[in-house]
């Protein structure tokens, strides 16, 4: 396995939509090893989710996986998960205020509203299919992760650039009102 290069904020691939994977190419060696060589360098990066788009690769895959995280210590666990081919369809009107941060947009936050639930469908690392719904802090992992293989970055939906900051300010400033907030939901939800 790999650690990947991650593509900064300014690299055309990551304004790319990725292209979808046949189930051969799944199948293959060289995808399969690329999705090890993706978890490997999400974990190595101490990424809550990563991208193809963000290793200069153009396969609409993506990993999340959220356990003890330094980088976010207050979202609740996600079991690792390999989606191919995703979409997130939202399913409530509801919005809440996530603040979000980006490997391919080093130290900068900001506020981002999201749908509080989503129907992902895709193909697992087996081409098996998923078909779910996700609630609360979660929905709004999987909506950022789907956003990179459609070419967006979470700057792009900051409503308010008041909100974007560094983040040490977050910490300093930021942080515990939003966990307030965040704890809330996720008593609601449970995820
Ligand atoms: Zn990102």
């Amino acid at each position: 396995m790999a650690v990947l290069k991650i593509a900064p904020i300014g690299e055309p691939i990551l304004r790319r939509p990725a292209r979808r994977v046949e189930r051969d190419e799944l199948a293959s060696a060289d995808t399969q090893r690329f999705i090890d060589d993706l978890i490997e360098t999400m974990r190595h990066a101490k990424g809550a989710g990563l991208a193809a788009t963000q290793v200069y690769d153009e396969r609409r895959i993506c990993v999340m996986e959220v356990g003890e995280n330094p980088r976010y210590p207050y979202k609740p666990p996600i079991p690792l998960t390999v989606l191919v081919n995703p979409t997130v369809t939202a399913i409530t009107e509801e919005r809440f205020q996530n603040f979000e941060g980006c490997l391919s947009v080093p130290d900068l936050r900001g506020v981002v509203p999201r749908a509080v639930g989503v129907r992902v469908d895709a193909w697992d690392r087996e081409g098996a299919p998923i078909e779910r719904e996700v609630w609360g802090l979660s929905a709004g992992t999987f909506q950022h992760e789907v956003d990179h293989l459609d070419g967006v970055l979470f700057v792009d939906r900051v409503e308010d650039t008041t909100t974007l900051c560094t983040w040490d300010a977050f910490e300093r400033h930021h942080r515990a009102p939003f966990v307030e907030r965040v704890e809330a939901l996720v008593a609601r939800f449970g995820s």
